[in-house]
């Protein structure tokens, strides 16, 4: 079937979200598994992270999570197919540009395949043999999910067009990102492909190739309370600070922290 990935922009990647590895579709107050091109409720978000995309040993704080989607008012439940049907085109799932739409007065039920329509005009219809259009009206159409929330729903495409509707380069980088941030983390690997991000971006495998882990680890703890007069409370408060003002830096002081070019 046809389709395109909708990226327009009620789709929003925030901060708070990404440790989830999650997006936040703005206008339906949900969540988005990009990856899989499916939205999630407050309900089903971190449940289907956690089972398909994050290893066991990965810690997220539930409580957070609860906290995050209260604050963003992401919704418990499913839009109903009424609430969805014939809105503009949702980004975070694909479009289907060439659903069949059954023709029978007052039915209108979308199909992804001939042959899923025509079994339906048999079975819900009655309508046998030839007697079965071989024309369909065909219609974009969009489903929540491939799984409980399958059921296709009529859209129009984004009026903005000047947003791209496929952007594919930056939904591909996204998810090798996500997915060289689990990878997980092996001192002694000696393929460049197995080396988390993490450690190549700052060339620590480099320095900690040849050391126990164990020690490694006792080695860059926070400061313990009596070890230097003063440098435990420093430490956190660089620590906050930065964190704190993350959020608020503007956009082309990140650019320059994020370039090698510190001339720029
Ligand atoms: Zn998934
Ligand atoms: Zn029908």
């Amino acid at each position: 079937m046809p389709s395109v990935f909708v990226l327009t922009s009620d789709l929003v990647s925030n901060p708070r979200l990404q440790q989830f590895l999650l997006q936040h579709q703005v206008r339906f107050q949900m969540l988005c598994y990009t990856a899989c091109h499916i939205l999630l409720t407050a309900r089903t978000g971190l449940a289907h992270v956690r089972a398909n995309h994050m290893p066991a040993y990965a810690r997220v704080s539930e409580e957070e999570y609860r906290v995050v989607c209260a604050e963003l008012m992401i919704r418990n439940e499913y839009p109903s197919l009424n609430e969805l049907d014939w809105g503009v085109a949702i980004s975070g799932l694909d479009m289907f540009t060439k659903t069949l739409a059954c023709g029978v007065e007052d039915c209108g039920k979308l199909f992804a395949s001939g042959g899923a329509i025509r079994k339906h005009y048999a079975g819900a219809h009655g309508v046998k043999g030839a007697q079965i259009p071989t024309r369909y009206n065909i219609t974009a159409a969009q489903r929540m999910d491939n799984n409980h929330h399958r059921m296709l729903f009529h859209v129009a495409p984004p009026p903005d067009q000047s947003i791209p509707l496929l952007n594919k380069d930056w939904i591909t980088k996204l998810n090798e990102e996500i997915e060289d941030v689990m990878k997980a983390i092996e001192l002694d690997a000696t393929d460049a492909r197995y080396i988390n991000a993490l450690l190549r971006k700052t060339k620590w495998l480099e320095h900690a190739r040849g050391y126990e882990p164990m020690e490694l680890r006792s080695l860059v703890g926070l400061p313990t309370a009596d070890e230097f007069p003063q440098l435990k409370q420093a430490v956190e408060w660089i620590i906050e600070t930065a964190m704190n003002t993350s959020g608020i830096a503007p956009t082309a002081l990140l650019q320059r922290l994020n370039t090698k070019n510190m001339a720029l």
